[in-house]
């Protein structure tokens, strides 16, 4: 029998994810059917009650319902825990597992895709949302020199600084602070801040960019951002979008799922938008 799995979002209609899980599908021959579920703000426990009482095995939760999906859960992986949010379920019987794989799609999308390794840089993300707070401690677990954190609301940036501080096992030094107090330069620039999606800039200074290093803008499917743009004005040249964070976190959700990992670079490349 076919096992079904789904999206859940409200807005839903922009989901790349049932093209991807049925690509993953068809090259490794699982029989899963996968569609998008539009829930109501606040009906999220609803709708997916209804689809595990009609034989649902697991789902992907995007915006805005990472929280919903923390609280509904019954089991909670530590990427899941320390996140405070989840991008995956599971169900099996009463059980409702939680995983959060953002973290680990970036940190795959960061050193294998895009071959730039993390370890002994200085990484600056912008933006202190669920993106940052998911990709926080996979990023720290690689080992960075530096990670500062800045943000508009700069209590919020320091509030994952604790987070840090509280779960990280190694000792690598993480601030937070507000955008006229970014010093130095960067290795890696993050945009994690959801100011692409309405084509805003967030006020970076262009010396945050160190010569070679790399500008990445966790949205995806925009093209040339507006931040993209100033790190290429910087004189940037390496540029890259979040698609293949969005398509490795969705590979490890389908391995966790199905016990095989599917290979990501086909799909990628099927749903890329250039960014220059
Ligand atoms: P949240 O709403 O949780 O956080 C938004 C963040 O953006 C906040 O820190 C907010 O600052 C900041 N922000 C918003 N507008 C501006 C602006 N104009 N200038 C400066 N800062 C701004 O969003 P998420 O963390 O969930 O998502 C962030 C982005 O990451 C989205 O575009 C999302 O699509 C993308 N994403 C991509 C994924 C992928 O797989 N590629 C996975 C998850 C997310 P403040 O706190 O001050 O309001």
């Amino acid at each position: 029998m076919t096992d079904r799995y789904a999206v859940i979002g409200n807005p839903i209609e922009q989901s790349k994810s049932p093209l991807i899980h049925t690509a993953f599908s068809q090259v490794t021959g699982q029989d899963i059917e996968y569609t998008k579920l539009l829930a109501p703000l606040d009906g999220f426990a609803q709708v997916v009650d209804a689809f595990r009482a009609a034989g649902g095995r697991g789902m992907n939760v995007t915006a805005p319902f990472k929280l919903d999906a923390f609280a509904y859960a019954t089991d909670l992986a530590p990427s899941a825990q320390m996140a405070g949010a989840v991008n995956a379920m599971k169900f099996e019987g009463d059980k409702v597992y939680a995983e959060n794989f953002d973290g680990v799609g970036l940190v795959r999308d960061l050193a294998h895709n895009l071959q730039c390794p993390i370890q002994g840089r200085r990484i600056l993300i912008l933006g202190a949302g669920g993106a940052t707070r998911g990709a926080l401690l996979p990023l720290l677990a690689q080992r960075p020199a530096e990670v500062v954190i800045v943000n508009r609301t700069v209590a919020k940036a320091q509030e994952l600084v604790e987070l840090a501080q509280r779960h990280q096992t190694g000792r690598v030094p993480v601030h937070g602070v507000g955008y006229t107090d970014v010093a130095g330069s960067f290795d890696v620039v993050l945009n994690a801040t959801s100011a692409s999606l309405t084509a805003e800039l967030p006020p970076l200074p262009v010396s945050a960019f160190a010569p070679g290093c790399l500008a990445y803008d966790l949205t995806y499917g925009k093209g040339l951002t507006p931040f993209l743009q100033l790190a290429r004005q910087a004189g940037v040249t390496r540029l890259a979008d979040g698609v293949g964070m969005l398509v490795e976190q969705a590979a490890e959700a389908f391995a966790w799922w199905r016990g095989v990992r599917p290979d990501t670079a086909a799909v990628i490349e099927k749903i890329t938008v250039p960014v220059v």
